[in-house]
C-alpha cells in the first residue's frame, strides 16, 4: 500500500504525476542499478542530484493551476525527506506525496492503480503523468487519462534496467 500523507480536502480535481523519469531525470544513477547485485541504497542515496526535467515541470506547473497536484511515485517511503527536499528545491508545486511502503514489492502499475483509484474515490483524477508504459497501459485501461511521460533519457528504448526494477523486482 502507498502511504497518503498531508491530507487535504477540496473540491479541485487530482493530477497525479509519477517523479522518476516523469519529473526527474534519473539517467546520472541508473549505473547503480546496472551492478549485481544491484545497489538500490546508492541508486535512492543520489536522487537528490537528479536534475528536473522541462517538460514535465512545465506540465505540472501547468495542471497546478487549475488541479490539487498529487505525486505518486515508486520511490520507498525511506526516500520522503530526501524527495520532500528535491520538490521544494525545484520549486514544483506542493502537493501530497504517495509513496510505496517500505516492504512493498509488487509491480508499479499494480501498486499504482490501486493508489489512482483510491485517490479518485476522494476526488476525480483528471489526469495521471507517468512514463511507464505498463502503469499507463493499466491506468489508461481503467478509465483514466493518461499523459505517456517520454521525455526523460531512462525512457528511451534500450534503457531497461529500471524497467526491470519495477516490474519484476517490485522496487522503484
Ligand atoms: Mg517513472
Amino acid at each position: 500500500m502507498f502511504g497518503v500523507t498531508q491530507t487535504t480536502s477540496t473540491a479541485r480535481p487530482l493530477a497525479v504525476f509519477d517523479l522518476d523519469g516523469t519529473l526527474a531525470e534519473t539517467g546520472h544513477r541508473q549505473h547503480f542499478l546496472e551492478r549485481q547485485p544491484r545497489d538500490w541504497k546508492g541508486f535512492f542515496a543520489a536522487l537528490h542530484r537528479d536534475p528536473p526535467l522541462a517538460q514535465g515541470v512545465r506540465l505540472v506547473l501547468e495542471a497546478a493551476a487549475d488541479c490539487e497536484v498529487v505525486y505518486l511515485t515508486g520511490r520507498p517511503e525511506r526516500c520522503r525527506r530526501d524527495t520532500l527536499a528535491w520538490l521544494a528545491r525545484h520549486g514544483l508545486p506542493e502537493g501530497r506525496l504517495c509513496m510505496r511502503a517500505d516492504s512493498d514489492r509488487r509491480p508499479a502499475r499494480t501498486i499504482k492503480l490501486e493508489a489512482v483509484r483510491g485517490l479518485d474515490r476522494r476526488g476525480e483524477v483528471r489526469m495521471v503523468v507517468d512514463d511507464d508504459e505498463l502503469v499507463c497501459d493499466a491506468v489508461e485501461r481503467a478509465g483514466f487519462r493518461v499523459v505517456r511521460a517520454r521525455w526523460a533519457s531512462t525512457s528511451q528504448p534500450g534503457s531497461t534496467v529500471l524497467r526491470i526494477a519495477q516490474e519484476r523486482e517490485g522496487r522503484t
